[in-house]
């Protein structure tokens, strides 16, 4: 799961990071309105933390933005505690979830967490596929209620095909969701990590679609 974290606020935007890091996401993380706009048009995320105040383009105009050009990822935009008709025209703009600032980090990646469960059909915390249970708040997962001791790396990788269950995922996607778009995992790091997941889950578990990419039957 790759999130963007849109917040000009170094202190904050540090905070967020490294609390998102820790529940399991991948961050990548935007300090100006043109840049998150620019990249939230052309890169794939699975879900926006947005700051509304922001130097060069505001909040609302990248967020009417993106949901103009047809960028469906699910945002949740930070407001001003006390400003209602931020929150109002952030939700007209296509925001799906607010939280005022100062907020309380637990709150927020609970937030995050339920926006994109809900993308992937999910409404619960823990999805179910297949055998596959993945407890999303508490990082585990059991597989025909064995647990599994997957590493944090494995354990993105799983979640992100039983996210996207029923639809094989290309190598480059899913590395982008596992190690982040800048970060250069190395060739076939992937597909070590893959083997180690299927030997830990099963290989009728996580299938290889060879030249295609993996996929989890939903
Ligand atoms: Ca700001």
């Amino acid at each position: 799961m790759r999130v963007l974290v849109v917040e000009d606020e170094r202190r904050i935007a540090d905070d967020l990071a490294g609390a998102l890091g820790r529940a399991g996401y991948v961050v990548e993380t935007s300090a100006d309105g043109e840049d998150a706009w620019f990249r939230g048009e052309t890169e794939a995320f699975d879900a926006i933390v947005l700051d509304l105040g922001l130097p060069r383009m505001d909040g609302l105009s990248v967020l009417r933005k993106w949901r103009a050009a047809g960028v469906a990822t699910p945002v949740l935009a930070l407001t001003a505690r006390s400003a209602w008709m931020e929150r109002v025209e952030g939700i007209d703009a296509g925001a799906d979830d607010y939280l005022g600032k100062p907020f309380h980090m637990p709150e927020l990646i609970a937030r995050v967490g339920a926006l994109t469960r809900r993308t992937g059909g999910y409404v619960a915390p823990v999805m179910e596929v297949g055998g596959l249970r993945i407890d999303v708040q508490r990082l585990q997962a059991t597989a025909e209620g064995r647990e599994l001791a997957l590493t944090p790396l494995e354990f993105r990788a799983l979640r992100y095909l039983a996210h996207h269950r029923g639809r094989v995922v290309p190598q480059t996607e899913l590395s982008e969701h596992v190690y982040g778009a800048d970060r250069e995992p190395g060739s076939n790091a992937l597909e070590v990590l893959i083997a180690r997941l299927r030997k830990k889950a099963g290989a009728e578990v996580v299938k290889t679609r060879r030249g295609f990419g993996y996929v989890v039957e939903g």
